[in-house]
């Protein structure tokens, strides 16, 4: 319970969603930026387009009856990665910001423009 905890803070910190654009901060990949193709919120982890790609053998199938070697990205623990931000460019942390009509949506730390939208 105390690890779903800590999850759930860390996820909640990095506020990070599908189809975000991040840059990887640490690992292997450091320095790359990607879109987000999907988040682990249980395991804090996300798959990033084209980051953290691993070669695996695949079976043989109908259409590759030899089987052979598919690239496919692996997951990323989301503290190794940053949101850019779309209107500056930069790698930054994200606020939350209620309109008037109560609609929380999240902006960048930076410059202060709303990042979904
Ligand atoms: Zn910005």
């Amino acid at each position: 319970m105390i690890i779903l905890g800590e999850l759930e803070l860390k996820v909640k910190k990095t506020k990070i969603r599908k189809d975000d654009k991040v840059i990887v901060i640490a690992g292997r990949d450091k320095g790359k930026i990607g879109k987000v193709l999907s988040v682990d919120l249980k395991k804090g982890r996300l798959f990033v387009e084209n980051v953290n790609v691993v070669k695996r053998h695949s079976k043989p199938t109908a259409q590759a009856p030899q089987g052979g070697i598919i690239e496919k990205e692996a997951s990323l623990d989301i503290s190794n990665v940053m949101i850019v931000c779309n209107k500056c460019a930069e790698p930054t942390r994200i606020g939350f910001r209620t309109s008037s009509d109560n609609i929380t949506y999240r902006v960048c730390k930076k410059c202060n423009e709303m990042i979904d939208g």
